[in-house]
């Protein structure tokens, strides 16, 4: 200490010990900083929230348990900011603050699609136990891609296509292979890939795997057993429509994807009565204004016979290689004459601004929509105009800080936008996007993500938590209920751990 106080010393002189005191001890100065302080702490999202004595105590314990955790990997010299989630998740799974964060309630996962729910090695392991289950094993076609998994009809297998079952017991080394390629790693930080063309590779392997209606079923029932399993009580999923088949009927109309869900939902329910599910339409941003029209007919028509189950609209897939959200001004135009035609509302839920270029500029389309919630809106923090409407108009964005890291948005996730968000009072949730493809289900790790990086603390988890609730699109009286549950189920989390931890 004396030898780096010295080095100053010769670097820049004696420094002016009289003028710092009497800074110091300038009382009007401190009380501009404390009212400051003040001030910033209440234009935070989670300024509204009181804890009571005992998540108090519970912050204090979840305070230091995470400055341990952060002493111990200084002393390991792990990399913790330069590393990947990849990198990370062995000694994120291994870590209190995890164990702790998996029996959070969590309340609602907002932002997640079809596809991307369920664990890719159950995948695997669930379809090579129909027969009926091909994987394609050659070279990438215009047709097909190597390690897509489809279900065929015998006599009526494309070329190429080999029985999974056969293959992954003729070769021990496919199964890892074939997992890989469900999965989306970013290996390292620093390591070139081209993120979307990628991610899109692993939805197409499965594309003709899920409408197979009797692996459906499984699909989503395995998916929301492990949400609810993770203290997740609620599901809102982005839900590209297909028509389910099988072989004996064929095709079904669309409306079976919606029955079909809501009996797997009745079945979770049966054990989990609180447990529920809304879906919302959509479609994709590189099609055009007349076939969204199209499309948005069709999502009018589902909600008017399901108005409990669907809630919205959504345009999905690369914003940086797809239309902007002002291109479809017409579509939009027509939203309320077709809320009259059919009698519903169709709120949107676009994913605007997963971008870091101001020169995507799908987030300033928000403030003038019917859009309660916005997906990812990374790039919100640069249309500050934009940034207060939305705070003002009270809409959330929907976050999902691995996701955003795994596509290359973030790299350091100290500085995730999401934070500026918040200490400006934009209200936030947190969410997993695609976990299958990231390799992990749950939202345990997003939290535990946002936890360690943002230096967040337990009223800003309780507002988290609650915003997936409060924000969801569940009615008044299913808000009411969902919320009951909540309420109690969180009193119960803070009281077990303050008992178990020290
Ligand atoms: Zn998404």
């Amino acid at each position: 200490m004396m030898k780096k106080y010295i080095t100053y010393l010769l670097l820049f002189g004696f420094p002016l010990f009289g003028c710092q005191s009497k800074v110091a001890e300038n009382s009007t100065y401190q009380q501009n900083w404390m009212q400051l302080e003040k001030e910033n702490k209440a234009l935070a999202f989670d300024a509204d929230i009181q804890l009571s004595e005992s998540e108090i105590t519970l912050d204090k314990k979840l305070f230091q348990i995470r400055k341990d955790f952060l002493a111990n990997t200084e002393k390991q010299k792990i990399s913790l900011y330069n590393s990947s989630f990849d990198q990370l998740k062995p000694l994120i799974e291994g870590s209190t603050l995890f164990e702790i964060l998996q029996l959070m309630p969590k309340g609602g996962l907002l932002h997640t699609h079809s596809g991307g729910i369920t664990d890719a090695k159950w995948v695997i392991a669930t379809a090579r136990k129909y027969k009926e289950c091909y994987v394609y094993d050659q070279a990438d076609t215009k047709d097909f891609i190597f390690g897509q998994l489809g279900f065929f009809e015998e006599g009526k297998v494309p070329r190429g296509f080999v029985s999974l079952n056969k293959k992954l017991s003729s070769q021990p080394g496919f199964e890892k292979q074939l997992t890989e390629l469900l999965l989306l790693k970013r290996e390292s930080l620093c390591t070139y890939s081209d993120y979307w063309i990628e991610f899109e590779k692993r939805f197409t392997r499965i594309s003709l795997l899920l409408p197979y209606r009797p692996f459906f079923k499984e699909y989503y029932k395995k998916g929301f057993e492990d949400l609810v399993e993770n203290k997740v009580q609620h599901v809102e999923i982005r839900y590209v429509f297909d028509e389910l088949y099988d072989f004996k009927h064929g095709k079904y109309p669309l409306e079976t994807s919606v029955t079909d869900l809501q009996d797997v939902v009745k079945e979770i329910q049966k054990q989990h009565p609180e447990f529920s599910l809304k879906l919302i339409y959509s479609s994709f941003k590189f099609l055009d204004p007349k076939s969204i029209e199209k499309q948005l007919e069709i999502a009018f028509k589902l909600k008017k016979e399901f108005p409990n189950v669907i809630s919205g609209f959504d345009l999905v897939a690369d914003e940086a290689a797809g239309n902007s959200i002002y291109s479809f001004r017409e579509d939009w135009a027509k939203l309320d004459e077709l809320s009259k035609k059919y009698g519903v509302k169709m709120p949107l839920f676009l994913h605007a601004g997963e971008s870091v270029s101001v020169f995507n500029k799908n987030i300033i389309d928000i403030s003038s929509l019917d859009n309660p919630r916005i997906g990812h809106g990374l790039n919100l923090i640069y249309f500050p105009k934009t940034m207060e409407l939305i705070r003002k108009q009270n809409k959330l964005v929907e976050v999902s800080p691995i996701s955003n890291q795994v596509l290359g948005y973030v790299s350091d996730l100290r500085n995730h936008p999401a934070r500026i968000l918040l200490s400006n009072g934009v209200q936030c949730s947190i969410n997993s996007d695609d976990p299958s493809v990231y390799g992990y289900n749950g939202l345990g790790y997003d939290f535990w993500v946002a936890f360690v990086y943002w230096e967040l603390d337990v009223k800003a988890l309780k507002k988290l938590v609650f915003n997936s609730i409060h924000y969801s699109s569940l009615n008044e009286n299913e808000k009411k209920q969902s919320l009951v549950y909540l309420n109690k189920e969180w009193d119960g989390f803070v009281q077990k751990m303050n008992g178990k931890l020290k």
